[in-house]
């Protein structure tokens, strides 16, 4: 899997949940077509009249994600940016996707703008794997966020961790070691070790 790769899952499914903060701080979601993904960018258009434009106009943030028949989920944290050749992208993405003339049939269209997600941190998590399969990737000149836990040099070695794990994804070491891309970031490791010796990984 690479970052291309899961925003090919997001345009794959096409209905995905886009999520945005509102003017009071309160998260908002709703379904959005990925319209366009190509050279690691994702594509998404809303019409200047929805509060998803005005959220989206006033804090640029955004997180999507969706998940496949495969159970392979794909989530994504970034930045929305507006494009500025409207009509030129609008006319792109309706060639892209002919059910839109429906939607929004001859010179509606242009209500709509075109945003670009160029930014952002995805996580790909495959459920349908044994044990569980993550990874992290960035797009553009985001900085990578290290997610869930890792082991500190306070490990004495008992093997608690190893034992519980529903995913057997802690191996045993000087300290024990959590191999990342199986880990679930459940938590009960962290809760069950002796030596309070597990901590979550910062960026
Ligand atoms: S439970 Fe804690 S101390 Fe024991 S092996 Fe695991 S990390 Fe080390
Ligand atoms: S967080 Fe959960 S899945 Fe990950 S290593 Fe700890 S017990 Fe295992």
């Amino acid at each position: 899997m690479n970052a291309q790769g899961c925003l090919q899952i997001l345009r794959d499914v096409k209905d995905a949940a886009f999520a945005t903060v509102d003017e009071q701080g309160l998260p908002q979601v709703r379904i959005i077509d990925v319209m366009l993904v190509e050279n690691g960018k994702l594509y998404f258009c809303t019409a200047r009249g929805k509060d998803f434009y005005a959220q989206l106009t006033r804090d640029n943030h955004v997180a999507v994600t969706a998940v496949n028949k495969e159970f392979q989920m794909v989530r994504l944290s970034g930045t929305a940016e507006k494009l500025t050749e409207q009509t030129c992208w609008i006319d792109r993405i309706f060639k892209e996707n002919p059910s839109m003339n429906s939607v929004y049939p001859d010179e509606s269209r242009y209500i709509l703008e075109p945003f670009c997600i160029s930014n952002a941190n995805i996580e790909f998590f495959d459920l349908s794997r044994e044990p569980i399969h993550r990874e992290n990737f960035t797009i553009g000149n985001h900085k990578e966020q290290k997610k869930g836990y890792e082991i500190s040099d306070s490990c004495i070695g008992c093997g608690k961790c190893k034992k519980i794990c529903p995913q057997q994804c802690i191996s045993a070491g000087k300290p024990f070691e959590i191999r990342q891309n199986h880990c679930l970031h459940c938590g009960l490791c962290v809760e069950n070790c002796p030596a309070e010796a597990i901590r979550r990984r910062s960026v």
